[in-house]
């Protein structure tokens, strides 16, 4: 019995040292998401991914920076 309490007061001691190392972390993925760059394979301009038009060209997800560069991409291509 006794060891069974010191098992359960390891893994609670192991979560509360790895909520205090990577408790920040999600805070600092949803930031690094907002700013997130991606660029634009028509123009090659670079654009906040939260701003960016998503299409999918050919099976792959690829990021514009306006509407005119996702309808301009595809027929670049063939
Ligand atoms: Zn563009």
């Amino acid at each position: 019995m006794a060891r069974l309490i010191i098992i359960l007061a390891l893994v609670a001691g192991f979560i509360m040292l790895y909520k205090s190392l990577f408790g920040a972390n999600p805070r600092l993925e949803d930031s690094a998401d907002a700013s997130e760059m991606v660029q634009d394979p028509n123009c090659g301009v670079y654009v906040p991914k939260n701003q960016a038009i998503a299409r999918s060209v050919q099976g792959k997800e690829h990021f514009f920076c306006s509407e005119k560069c996702a309808d301009e991409y595809p027929s670049k291509k063939s």
